[in-house]
């Protein structure tokens, strides 16, 4: 069993409608306020063809969606996944518009997604795909506009031919409209890995705040992708010791450690985590489950729900991924009195850095990656304290803390810029 078999019947749209209604209610906001910041701007659905290596013509379903714009321009990534849906990009649009005003940067909301399974396509298939579903989004998409980044199942490669699609269309050269590029094409040092880094400072904060010594700590992550597999290997530098990790094949457990630089070697060689020697293999649902201290889910949502958030050991649980756990599970991990470090702020440092990116981008200047690391670090560190000292005076959960923050942040600059006409 897997975990997605548990999630499937979530709707992540309706989970991030509740967990707004939720601030929306402990802020006071107006009625016309809640109307405005509880559905997206634009939601843009696209159908478009590309020709198959055998000569066909498949015609595949792809979203953009705009969450709010009020703070900026839209920021947020492209996913390709066979189970992608509108109210999934709905959910993560909104998801971006909380994340960018909990950390201060200038941005509003924005996903965006095509219904594909990418690793059954061949490379020039995800060329042509990509190509023509960002040609197809480009009435929404711009560096002034909205500017896309990677996500699940989507990397600097593919940056790099959404940017190089833009760029000929426009007829010269613009970086800036899509943030995760490679380096040589004005890509920002440590982007790859800031997702992972915004992660692991949060988890130093917290454990300093905890009394969780981390060189003693246990960790398990679901999840060994871009934002899992860093994580891993980043918490290993904090001498923590990685218990279990898993990815959409299933997981392996070692109590007393996996060597993760081995793990990710053998991920490489073998396209799974499991079988890796000197580990057990054990299901996508017993990784969230292990005896350890943190808990990081790092793969999609809805993994931790009612049914199994009451088997989570973990005292500390550090959101990687968007929306992994449910409204319902939050009650139980509240009650529970486990610390959360919820999505919006855990995940970050990824699109931070993205905005270091577009910075450099616009002003045709490169930084290095020390420089990036602790602006990035600066930012982390402000508005994780930010948000503890909100769930501290409020005595309320740091996912109901951090939604305020971002919230109250969002509400009062729709309500300054005023109703248009
Ligand atoms: P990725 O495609 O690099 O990795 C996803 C990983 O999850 C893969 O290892 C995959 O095998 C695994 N996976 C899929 N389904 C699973 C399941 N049911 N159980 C266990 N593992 C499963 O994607 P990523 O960029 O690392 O994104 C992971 C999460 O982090 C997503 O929720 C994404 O929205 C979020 N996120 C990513 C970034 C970023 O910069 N990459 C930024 C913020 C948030």
């Amino acid at each position: 069993m897997t975990t997605e078999n548990v999630a499937a019947p979530i709707n992540p749209w309706a989970v991030a409608q509740q967990q707004f209604d939720l601030a929306a209610e402990k802020l006071h906001l107006d009625e016309g306020m809640r109307r405005v910041l509880r559905e997206p701007r634009r939601e843009l659905t696209v159908h478009f063809p590309v020709k198959m290596d055998d000569g066909s013509v498949k015609v595949f379903t792809g979203y953009r969606v705009q969450h709010n714009l009020g703070r900026g321009p839209a920021k947020g990534g492209i996913r390709y996944h066979q189970d992608v849906s509108l109210d999934e990009v709905k959910a993560l649009a909104m998801w971006m518009t909380w994340k960018c005003a909990v950390v201060g940067i200038p941005y509003g909301g924005g996903k965006g997604g095509v219904i594909v399974d990418p690793k059954k396509l061949s490379m020039k298939e995800l060329e042509a795909l990509t190509r023509r579903f960002f040609t197809e989004i480009e009435v929404l998409v711009g560096p002034e506009k909205d500017i896309p980044a990677p996500d699940v199942n989507t990397n600097g490669q593919i940056m790099a031919w959404m940017m190089d699609t833009y760029s000929m269309h426009m007829g010269y050269t613009v970086p800036g409209v899509v943030t995760g590029k490679p380096i040589s094409l004005g890509g920002s040092e440590g982007r790859n890995e800031a997702t992972a880094r915004g992660t692991v400072y949060c988890i130093v904060e917290a454990a300093r705040h905890l009394g969780i010594e981390l060189d003693k700590a246990k960790v398990a992550i679901q999840g060994f992708g871009n934002a899992g597999s860093i994580a891993a290997t980043l918490i290993t530098a904090e001498k923590a010791t990685v218990v279990a990790v898993s990815d959409s094949t299933g997981g392996i457990h070692n109590p007393n450690g996996l060597d993760v630089a081995r793990v990710i070697q053998w991920k490489q060689e073998h396209g799974t985590v499991q079988g890796f020697p000197g580990s057990k293999d054990i299901t996508n649902a017993q990784v969230l489950e292990v005896e350890c201290d943190i808990l990081i889910p790092a793969a999609l949502e809805n993994q931790i729900t009612e049914k199994n958030a009451g088997k989570v050991k973990a005292k500390l649980i550090a959101e990687a991924a968007n929306g992994p756990t449910t409204p319902e599970a939050d009650e139980i991990f509240w009650k529970a009195g486990k610390f959360m470090i919820p999505d919006i702020l855990c995940n970050a440092g990824g699109v931070t850095v993205s905005y270091f990116e577009w910075v450099q981008d616009l002003n045709r200047d490169h930084w290095s990656e020390q420089v990036v690391n602790e602006k990035l670090k600066g930012i982390m560190v402000k508005a994780f304290q930010e948000t503890l000292a909100i769930s501290r005076r409020e005595k309320i959960y740091m996912r109901t803390a951090a939604y305020l923050l971002a919230v109250q942040r969002v509400a009062e600059a729709t309500q300054l810029r005023g109703l248009y006409p």
